[in-house]
């Protein structure tokens, strides 16, 4: 016994399941509840049919004159995908067992149906699988395991497990469909409800690029050229700093890396203030915010503090 899935719901459960969803025009508010004033709920189950035909996706939406549409609640082409068809009351599964309802309810084997005395459209959801049913035709592999995933996920849903599905065969007397069979049905139902859903992970969080800061580098840069060789006041932001000024080709490798701001890398960084159109004291060689986001950011190595 369970609340129907709200369209939305239904769609993010098939998904998560791992199906491709095609949505008929209209679907959401496709439905028989206000037409024989009964609505759709409290569910219990999935059921499974075969069309006995082909190309009869409309059909299925629209219905015929003596059996008015939708006729499932997602219909399952051979090669076109998977469908939602309605939301809410469905009239595909018609007079059904009472005792079969009851089992499927309980999750219980289900007895022999023998009899027509309850209504299946108030409280299973309904799957017709585009297929001619003669036994002949056969289930592509991609359409059955569409059929698999997509009974997976209502039962997922809804916390069921595969003992709430059933074939159409199985709960009205005289029906013949689906033309596969349910245990084998069931079993792999089970099989894909005991794997976790594959509802996308979320993206694995960027590492945050390294940090300069400005002020730092400013006091390394004054202050390095004129101590002794090799000076350092700032290794990290340094290094980084002349190994931007590398990959640009304003600096030779075998000068970077020591962490000593010296005049090599003053003459560097002049350089590269000049490419930005910087001339006279403004290309001194001492990093500025301006040119030295651009020198992170063009490179990539590193964003700036100040
Ligand atoms: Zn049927």
């Amino acid at each position: 016994m369970a609340t129907p899935l709200t369209a939305a719901q239904m769609l993010d459960a098939l998904k998560a399941e791992g199906l491709t969803v095609h949505e008929h025009a209209g679907w959401k508010t496709h439905n028989r509840d206000a037409a024989t004033g009964k609505s759709f709920g409290p569910v219990i189950g999935v059921l499974i049919h075969h069309t006995a035909g082909h190309g009869d996706r409309e059909l299925c939406y629209k219905g015929r004159s003596d059996l008015p549409g939708p006729l499932c609640h997602a219909w399952l082409g051979r090669t076109d995908g998977l469908w939602t068809m309605a939301n809410g009351r469905a009239n595909h599964a018609g007079g059904v067992d009472l005792d079969v309802l009851n089992a499927l309810r309980a999750e219980k084997p289900l007895p022999v149906d023998n009899q027509a005395n309850a209504d299946g459209n108030d409280c299973l959801y309904g799957l017709e699988i585009e297929n001619l049913g003669d036994g002949k035709d056969p289930y592509p592999e991609a359409q059955y395991r569409q059929a698999v995933l997509w009974a997976a996920a209502i039962c997922r849903a809804h916390g069921w497990s595969e003992k709430s599905v059933a074939g159409h065969k199985e709960v009205q007397p005289g029906k013949v469909d689906p033309s596969f069979d349910m245990d084998d049905f069931r079993a792999d139902v089970q099989k894909q409800l005991a794997k976790t859903a594959t509802k996308p992970a979320p993206a694995p969080p960027k590492p945050g690029k390294p940090r300069v800061d400005l002020s730092r580098l400013l006091q390394a840069a004054k202050a390095d050229p004129g101590a002794k060789q090799g000076h350092v006041s700032y290794m990290a932001g340094t290094n980084l700093t002349e190994a931007a000024l590398v990959k640009l080709g304003y600096l030779a490798k075998t000068y970077a890396g020591d962490g000593s701001f010296g005049t090599t890398t003053i003459a560097a960084y002049a350089k590269w203030q000049r490419h930005l159109g910087y001339s006279g004291g403004e290309a001194d060689g001492i990093p500025g915010k301006i040119s030295l986001s651009r020198l992170g950011d063009t490179t990539g190595l590193f964003t700036v503090v100040a």
